[in-house]
């Protein structure tokens, strides 16, 4: 499966291959003798589909696997494969390419590049992926209730326009795969209804996938399925 091809890859046995999987990641943070183990051994899959809620307290190591999965950080242990092809440990252009392709990620911060306005970043994150989609930026804009920031640059943003931005730029490429690290934090109830909607149905409509960590009982609500993590380890939900 060449990564610039844009079908789901299908096993042998005509099931979807899991868009995503985690196998016994570890992940440890050092600051002079102290050590962090902020993932001990996580594995999960996350298959075609599925609107997944990652739950836990502050610390717990919601980030840090986000950050694995999306190939940002690379674990001390174990790896992560998307769409079937190995994500971890492969030289940066490879991951970048991989995650251009197939991952939208929203991070807590720092989603937007200060230089762009927000269209621009929607644009640079299309094409990254090889795309260019005049509709599905302006609906994406609709989405997120940003239709009349567009021209915005970053500074210009309040904290909910900016976590909302960084929303519409993790989906611009319309990945198979969405990582969003509490998306919902910074919105009032009623965008958050309707960002959620949206999330739900691109999933279940369009058969993608994402992992979303949050502590939104609305949200959590909304899931197929919780993952609960703590101490760097998954719980039961
Ligand atoms: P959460 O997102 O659930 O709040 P994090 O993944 O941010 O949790 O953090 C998990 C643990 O790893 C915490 O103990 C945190 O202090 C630690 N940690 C996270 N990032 C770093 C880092 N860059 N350097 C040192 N410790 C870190
Ligand atoms: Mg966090």
């Amino acid at each position: 499966m060449p990564i610039n091809g844009t079908s789901c890859p299908i096993r042998s046995n005509g099931v979807d291959v899991p868009r995503l999987e985690a196998f016994e990641l570890y992940r440890f943070y050092h600051r002079g003798d102290d050590e962090t183990a902020a993932l001990r051994g996580i594995s999960l899959q996350l298959n075609a589909g599925e609107f997944v809620a990652l739950l836990g307290p502050s610390g717990s190591g919601k980030s840090t696997l986000l950050a694995c999965l999306a190939g940002l950080e690379e674990p001390d242990g174990g790896h992560v494969d998307v769409m079937g092809q190995r994500l971890s440990r492969r030289p940066e252009a490879l991951r970048a390419a991989l995650r251009g392709q197939h991952i939208g990620m929203l991070m807590q911060s720092g989603n937007l590049f200060e230089h762009l306005t927000v269209e621009g970043n929607m644009r640079l994150q299309m094409s990254l992926a090889g795309k260019k989609d005049r509709k599905k930026l302006d609906a994406l804009l609709g989405v997120t209730g940003l239709a009349e920031r567009r021209r915005a640059y970053p500074s210009q943003l309040s904290g909910g326009e900016a976590a909302r931005a960084g929303l519409a730029v993790a989906l611009s490429a319309d990945p198979k795969v969405l990582l969003a690290d509490e998306p919902t934090a910074e919105v009032d109830a009623a965008t958050e209804t309707l960002i959620l909607s949206h999330l739900v149905e691109r999933c279940h409509g369009n058969r993608d996938t994402a992992l979303i960590a949050t502590h939104s009982e609305a949200l959590a609500a909304r899931a197929d399925r919780m993952l609960a993590i703590r101490d760097g380890r998954l719980v039961h939900a």
